[in-house]
């Protein structure tokens, strides 16, 4: 989609710190990390918030969290733990409206959050 900034990682527009990608997930390395690991998951197709996520999704969203798992292992964080959050419309504070699982871990996390 025009304007979106994911949409131009995906595209190659702008070049990512790319951990992982397959033909339907690219993941990266946060630009303003909250944690040692800070990595965002998107689905490369383009969905705005949660609330467009259809049934036929289903197994994309699941993917996004297969590579969370991938991604934390890689990382060395998945003994000690690690956080997924999806932040959906204003009130969670999502603000690029491109579908994306965070991945946070690598320091002791609070709860609940902010
Ligand atoms: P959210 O607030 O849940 O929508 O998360 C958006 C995330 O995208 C924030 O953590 C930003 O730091 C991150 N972000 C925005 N622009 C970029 C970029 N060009 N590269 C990597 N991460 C980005």
């Amino acid at each position: 989609m025009e304007n979106c900034i994911f949409c131009k990682m995906v595209s190659g527009e702008i070049e990512p710190d790319k951990v992982y990608e397959d033909e339907d997930v690219l993941a990266f390395r946060d630009l303003n990390p909250q944690a040692p690991t800070h990595v965002l998951i998107i689905p490369k197709r383009h969905i705005s918030t949660i609330n467009d996520l259809e049934d036929v999704d289903a197994g994309l969203v699941g993917r996004l969290y297969l590579t969370a798992k991938e991604v934390a292992r890689n990382d060395g964080i998945s003994e000690r733990g690690y956080r997924t959050v999806m932040n959906c419309n204003a009130e969670a504070g999502q603000s690029v409206f491109h579908v994306h699982l965070h991945l946070l871990g690598g320091r002791a996390m609070s709860w609940p959050p902010g």
